[in-house]
């Protein structure tokens, strides 16, 4: 559980992101949290780097309705400060702590707090891990980065758990979509903890979509995962929208508004990029499943569209008009997106 939104055990999956602003802004933080939950962010992590940050998310949080996860490497004392802050969550890397006695500072403020900790560990640090060794160096160095990877957070969660604590959220994440399936399939083998899945470092939005729908989607649709981020660079608003575009996928949310449309051709003689733009804008609000296909002529539009509960099939300057596989009438082009989202409106 973290904050209001259950996390594993069955509660449907949710999807989280990052704030990428200074988490010491608090107007800034707030604002960009707040307008990520709009989109339909679940939960937000912020990331913790002083005491100043640590600090902020008292205020933070009282402006947010979402529970925040606090982002915390190296420093036992900024976890505490997170934790007595209210952070509903803090995440943290066993491998980047001083010692045990650090970890288990986290861990006691974190069951006073009763909230959970999320283990992570990446590929990235895995080797170069200065900190808490579990696995000897030798072995370490041998060992592929899948079973590195597993055995390192078994043991992190076999040290924590004799430290009386048990809520614990687990994510293995790489920054290649195959290997981050191999270690979360192989740990859901071999534990209960709730997953938090993602491909780390995935790269800017087109590659990461492609990356994170591959990696978390494949995962999903094996029935492993309860919470996922997709890591991309830039405005963190897209990485809740590819998130949300995975879950439908996978059939874990309902599709809402689906836009079929060609990829045009030279046959294509209206402005088709244009339309499925528009119409993509105005029917964001739409929450109930409804398909409409926007073909750009009539070699394979009128199919495609007749099989829509609304579509188009383009011609010169104008269009046939289709609801529910009949097609209804023609239009002129000034008059396709009012078309279609009069249809819509009916449906
Ligand atoms: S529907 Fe027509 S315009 Fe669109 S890709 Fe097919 S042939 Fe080309």
């Amino acid at each position: 559980m973290k904050g209001d939104v259950p996390v594993g055990g069955g509660a449907p999956v949710s999807v989280q992101s990052m704030t990428n602003t200074h988490t010491e802004d608090i107007d800034a933080t707030t604002r960009q949290v707040n307008g990520l939950a709009e989109l339909g962010c679940h939960v937000i992590r912020v990331a913790v780097p002083t005491v100043r940050a640590a600090r902020a998310i008292r205020a933070i949080k009282t402006q947010i309705g979402i529970p925040l996860v606090a982002d915390i490497h190296f420093s036992a004392s900024l976890a505490v400060h997170a934790i007595k802050a209210g952070a509903d969550c803090v995440r943290i890397n066993p491998g980047n702590m001083r010692d045990w006695a650090d970890v288990r500072k986290v861990v006691r403020a974190a069951k006073d707090a009763g909230i959970s900790m999320r283990i992570g560990v990446n590929s990235g640090s895995i080797r170069r891990r200065k900190g808490l060794e579990v696995v000897s160096e030798k072995k370490a160095k041998s060992q592929d980065i899948v079973a590195l990877m597993v055995e390192t957070v078994l043991r992190y969660c076999e040290r924590i758990e004799r430290m009386g604590f048990d809520r614990m959220i687990l994510s293995l994440k790489t920054s290649d979509a195959l290997s981050t399936i191999a270690c979360y399939r192989s740990i859901a083998k071999k534990c209960d903890y709730p997953l938090h899945l993602g491909v780390t470092a995935a790269g800017p939005a087109a590659e990461s979509a492609v990356k994170s729908a591959i990696g978390i989607g494949a995962l999903l649709a094996d029935g492993i995962g309860d919470t996922i981020r997709v890591s991309a660079t830039g405005p963190p608003e897209q990485e809740v929208i590819i998130g949300h575009q995975i879950l439908k996928a996978v059939g874990l949310e309902e599709k809402g508004l689906e836009v079929f449309s060609c990829p045009t051709c030279g046959r294509c003689e209206i402005d088709l990029d244009g339309i499925v733009d528009e119409v993509r804008r105005k029917t964001s609000h739409i929450g109930k499943n409804l398909s409409v296909a926007i073909m750009g002529c009539v070699v394979n539009g009128p199919g495609e569209a007749a099989e829509a509960d609304v579509g188009i099939a383009g011609g010169r300057g104008f269009a046939y008009l289709f609801r529910k596989g009949r097609k209804i009438r023609r239009i002129p082009e000034s008059e396709i997106v009012p078309a279609l989202l009069a249809e819509i409106e009916k449906l």
